[in-house]
């Protein structure tokens, strides 16, 4: 069983290894591939098909929004809500730690 030293140093590390909190966003980030229907002779009507790249998020009242992302920005877009996964991650870890600190009385009430 870990001891107080080993949980302390573990949430330490878990801290550590967070991406920066300013760079998170909730949704995802997905890639479709249509038709653009502005002319007949477009490559898409021939099969090749557009490709583009969008954010979804949904919110508590049920509402969904859609962004589209532009190429150049489609690495930071995703970078960004596996950084999102990662923090809850980590929070849902640190707080298994503390609640075993709580749990074992291995940290006292100041802090
Ligand atoms: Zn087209």
């Amino acid at each position: 069983m870990p001891n107080r030293g080993d949980l302390l140093a573990q949430r330490r590390r878990l801290l550590a290894t967070l991406p920066p909190l300013g760079e998170v966003l909730r949704g995802s980030f997905f890639v479709r591939r249509l038709r653009c229907g502005k002319s007949e002779r477009c490559r898409c009507g021939r099969g090749q098909l557009h490709r583009a790249a969008y954010l979804s998020v949904t919110f508590k009242d049920g509402s969904t929004q859609q962004i589209s992302v532009p190429r150049p920005l489609e690495p930071l877009a995703r970078t960004w809500v596996r950084n999102y996964a990662r923090w809850w991650q980590g929070i849902e870890r640190i707080s298994a730690i503390n609640r075993e600190l709580i749990r074992r009385r291995l940290v006292g009430p100041t802090r």
